[in-house]
């Protein structure tokens, strides 16, 4: 009988793949710190911070527990609170929105850009009130939002920028002078989390903040370390969120990756893009003109209503795709208001029902795309 070999099955994103190629590297760096036991604030932590600081060209970077605090501890430290208004996008992960929440900040809402799915300066600008005093852009799936006009925005009106970057760590934002900026490293406070799915993922939950800010840097190290400079001594309300070592271990090893994740994800990405270049009722993911892409999905646009057909197309012939995300936050139980109640953000609600993220990793090899691509286009041909 011939020998016939099997294709890897297709996942979302192929971690223990990743894994295996640094294994000996992480595996010997997990060792060092459990028979250290420097498990908490040791030296793992703060070359992390350093290196990843140097990486993305920002003078602070303070780790901790995951990107959902990261949010919150940057509105604490900035002394955000009940009643203020903050100004992002329904288009994210929840956590974004859930942290403004939860310190009694309403959330207002910002439309998207149909294309790049990210927030509409111009919308931000009309969302504006004396109440307002923070604008959160989320840099979605892998690419910066417009930072000059948002920062224009913020300039003039006084208010501050928190970048949620938990989806575009290491993307390039340029500006009209061509000057370069790592996203995260522009708004007064940027945002990470380091979620095993991330493009800069640990073994577990992780998170951090930059600024290139000395006084907001103290600050955030106070409220992530329970308000308190001195031990034992608490200067305002805080938090406990930390990074702990053995992450900071596996980060650093994969951080000095993470260039070359990118290209590998961009790869995949164009492959996509030019096997679906000439399927009329799909779009592909438009690139930013001010922004270099990392990928952390690769969303289509399935238009006709077809997007639940070929989901489950894909899905029969072993190939997962996901809906990020199938409801806007404005929309779900927990944060429905009567101001943005369905129809105010048509954007944001028309793309819910036709994106469609297709595997994304590092590790997709020339076999498993060209199943992928070939699937898609015999769903459109059929
Ligand atoms: C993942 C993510 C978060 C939350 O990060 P956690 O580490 O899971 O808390 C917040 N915002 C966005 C846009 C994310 O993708």
């Amino acid at each position: 009988m011939a020998e016939r070999t099997m294709m890897r099955p297709i996942q979302m994103v192929d971690l223990v793949g990743q894994y295996l190629k640094i294994k000996d590297e992480v595996d010997a760096a997990q060792k060092r710190v459990i028979e250290t036991a420097a498990f908490i604030n040791g030296p793992e932590v703060k070359e992390f911070e350093k290196e990843l600081s140097a990486y993305l060209g920002v003078k602070h970077t303070i780790g901790c527990a995951n990107g959902t605090d990261a949010l919150q501890i940057a509105m604490m430290a900035l002394g955000l609170k009940a009643g203020d208004e903050v100004i992002t996008c329904s288009f994210t992960f929840v956590a974004t929105v859930e942290v403004v929440a939860l310190l009694g900040i309403t959330p207002v809402f910002a439309d998207v850009l149909p294309g790049t799915f990210n927030i509409d300066p111009a919308d931000i600008k009309r969302k504006i009130t004396p109440k307002t005093k923070a604008i959160v852009p989320v840099h979605l799936f892998g690419q910066t939002a417009d930072m000059e006009a948002i920062m224009a925005i913020a300039k003039e009106h006084n208010l501050f920028v928190i970048e949620d970057n938990c989806q575009a760590i290491g993307s390039d934002y340029t500006f009209s002078d061509g000057r370069t900026q790592k996203s995260g490293t522009i708004g007064h406070v940027g945002t990470t989390s380091f979620f095993p799915s991330k493009n800069l993922g640990c073994y577990g939950d992780g998170g951090a903040l930059f600024t290139n800010d000395e006084e907001l840097a103290k600050k955030i190290r106070r409220v992530c370390n329970h308000g308190s400079d001195v031990r034992y001594y608490h200067e305002v309300i805080g938090v406990n969120s930390r990074l702990d070592s053995l992450q900071a271990a596996v980060l650093r090893i994969k951080l000095r990756h993470l260039d070359e994740y990118a290209a590998a994800r961009n790869a995949a990405a164009s492959a996509y893009d030019e096997a679906f270049a000439g399927i009329m009722e799909l779009s592909t993911p438009e690139r930013s003109a001010n922004s270099t892409h990392v990928f952390h999905q690769y969303t289509l646009k399935v238009a006709g209503g077809k997007r639940e057909a070929l989901r489950k197309h894909l899905e029969e012939r072993g190939i997962p795709a996901m809906i990020y995300y199938p409801v806007p936050c404005h929309l779900q139980n927990a944060y429905k208001t009567a101001r943005f109640a369905e129809g105010s953000l048509p954007v944001t609600e028309a793309i819910t029902h036709e994106v469609l993220s297709l595997p994304m990793s590092t590790e997709l090899d020339n076999e498993q795309l060209a199943h992928i691509t070939a699937s898609v286009k015999s769903f459109f041909t059929a």
